[in-house]
């Protein structure tokens, strides 16, 4: 019997009834290339399978291996993987005619750095689906202004349209988390819609101006950033970083990034 691990942050779900509610909620159909990450002992794999899709799946703990391949063994369109999906190189399972969808209950202690890894490799997906920390998912669907917007926010918004599904109770799960659940769709925007001159500038701007959240832009990016541009952009320096939208942020990025002449 294998006993949930929580290192590997193992919360498994066992209510059927939600179960088929998430499976439903992916769209996913037989022409699809599904990448589960996390498929643990099988929950979601199964009606995933159950579409007709091909399933690839990734799992961390080396010891859920030999339980998914017997308990999917007649299966010929299910392969599973032993891998860390934050390493993991998800171009090796995409081709430009099938890029691939990914759904995934997702181990919550890894949500973060997990999101901003798919999030570079974000041009072999079509479409993500994932049960996260209702927190998580509040803030990756904040709006301007409020006390979730932060700088996974602004990075998830400006290379994805996330929508917020449905929330997910403790007793959904077992053993059970101590804090609530959400469905999260992320659906990565077409490369003509990113702005961005420099990617990597956009993200170190961003991460400076929330580096210390309560302090106005000034505070935070008067050491590293011309002031003077910010004026130029049309951005009050005395504002917090909460204030500004993607576009703002996108716009002053792509301003002090301009070679002056
Ligand atoms: N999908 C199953 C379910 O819904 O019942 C399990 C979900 S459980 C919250 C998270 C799963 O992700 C576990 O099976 C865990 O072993 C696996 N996992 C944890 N860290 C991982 C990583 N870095 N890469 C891939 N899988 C990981």
């Amino acid at each position: 019997m294998h006993v949930a691990r929580k290192r590997f942050g193992q919360n498994f779900l066992h209510d059927a009834h939600i179960i088929q509610k998430i499976g439903q909620s992916t769209g996913v159909t037989a022409k699809d290339h599904v990448v589960e990450i996390g498929p643990g002992r099988g929950a979601l794999t199964d009606v995933l399978l159950a579409t007709g899709a091909r399933v690839t799946a990734i799992e961390l703990d080396r010891d859920l291996l030999p339980i998914l391949r017997t308990q999917f063994f007649n299966q010929p369109n299910f392969t599973v993987l032993e891998g860390d999906a934050l390493k993991f190189d998800f171009s090796t399972l995409a081709t430009p005619e099938t890029p691939i969808k990914l759904v995934g209950n997702l181990p919550y202690n890894i949500s973060t750095p997990l999101i901003f890894h798919l999030l570079e490799q974000r041009q072999h997906i079509i479409d993500m689906h994932f049960m996260l920390q209702k927190e998580v998912v509040d803030r990756l669907c904040a709006e301007p202004g409020t006390k979730a917007y932060s700088k996974l926010t602004v990075m998830t918004q400006y290379y994805c349209r996330p929508t917020w599904l449905f929330n997910v109770p403790p007793g959904a799960f077992s053993p059970q988390p101590k804090v609530d659940s959400a469905i999260v769709r992320l659906v990565p925007r077409p490369a003509a819609e990113l702005r961005a001159n420099d990617t990597a500038a956009l993200s170190r701007l961003v991460r400076t101006a929330f580096s210390q959240r309560r302090k106005t832009l000034r505070n935070n990016l008067k050491n590293d950033y011309d002031l003077g541009m910010l004026e130029v952009v049309g951005i009050d320096p005395g504002i917090r970083p909460e204030v500004l939208s993607v576009d703002d942020f996108v716009h002053l990025s792509n301003a002090l990034t301009e070679p002056t002449s």
